[in-house]
């Protein structure tokens, strides 16, 4: 072989090897059911173009998923939202003529997508909770001022709460809690998430933190969360992660919710290194360059759910 054929040749293998394998094959996202996301708190409506979603709809369309970005009320309770999430659902069937949606939710989404699945599990092939409020967090704990009593000192409350509040104005624009917001809190706190699971139970798991049923009604339910608040000294939300993460003690968690909170139906993985934010690829793709890439874990979510035959 001469010298030139002989190093394309190597150039070509090393560009092959490079690649994902899963991009090798067409059609690896390629689900039955259309996906649907769902969003957590505050719909990033006030930071210009930026989706919430960084970078994951047109990371599962590439490989063949029907990709739908729904946008419920961005601060409210979980049955409010659920309602409108249910409406949007509705109009992706119709528009889609699928039978059923595949549903995607991320923090506050996860409860959100359990509602509708709930109501509806007719039209619901699966939930994936992706760091889930299943059983609350002690952050909105802390901000309605019902922390465990002695747990936390008063310096540590504040800086929870300074935490938090520049996170709200980061993503919302808004330096103050709204009334929505606080009714987003209340379901979002402890007391106020086991009451909701008390109503819909559906693949919340029944010890403090193992897995929960895997199918319930027809519906397939999984769950992954991250476990490591401060990931990438670029991205400017870390440091407020890691101040409201002081809730949580000694407990894994990514910031906002507590690994075991985040458990639903099957646990895919409790504890990447992401935190919370990472978990939906943000800020603008700033997350922990020693983890799986978050986008690469939607997208073998996506193939997990297509090889169900969902
Ligand atoms: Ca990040």
């Amino acid at each position: 072989m001469n010298k030139t054929i002989k190093r394309k040749a190597i150039a070509f293998l090393i560009a092959m090897m490079a690649l994902p394998a899963s991009s090798w094959a067409t059609g690896y996202t390629q689900t039955k059911y259309p996906i649907v996301l769902a969003h957590g708190l505050f719909g990033f409506d006030n930071i210009g173009p930026v989706e919430y979603w960084y970078g994951i709809p047109s990371a599962l369309r590439a490989d063949g998923a029907k990709v739908y970005v729904t946008q419920v009320a961005a601060a409210n309770s979980t049955e409010v939202r659920g309602e409108q999430l249910l409406t949007q659902v509705r109009q992706i069937l119709a528009v889609t003529g699928a039978a059923k949606v595949n549903l995607i939710g991320h923090s506050h989404g996860g409860p959100t997508a359990r509602y509708v699945a709930s109501v509806r599990p007719d039209l619901v092939a699966s939930v994936t909770s992706v760091g889930g409020v299943n059983r609350g967090s002690k952050v909105a704990d802390v901000l309605l001022g019902i922390a465990p009593a002695g747990s936390l000192s008063n310096a540590v409350l504040v800086s929870i709460s300074n935490g938090l509040a520049q996170i709200i104005s980061f993503l919302s624009g808004k330096p103050n809690l709204s009334q929505d917001a606080l009714a987003a809190a209340n379901s979002l706190s402890t007391a106020g998430s086991l009451k909701f699971n008390a109503k819909y139970p559906e693949a919340v798991p029944t010890s403090a933190c193992g897995e929960g049923a895997y199918q319930v009604n027809g519906v397939a339910y999984f769950s992954w969360s991250g476990a490591k608040p401060y990931t990438n000294f670029l991205d400017v939300v870390d440091p407020a992660l890691a101040l409201t993460s002081l809730a949580f003690g000694s407990e894994k968690n990514d910031g906002l919710v507590a690994s075991c909170s985040s458990h639903l139906g099957k646990v895919i993985r409790d504890d990447y290194a992401m935190n919370h934010l990472d978990e939906v690829n943000q800020t603008i793709g700033l997350v922990n360059i020693f983890e799986t890439n978050p986008v690469t874990i939607y997208r073998q979510q996506a193939n997990r759910l297509k090889n169900m035959g969902l």
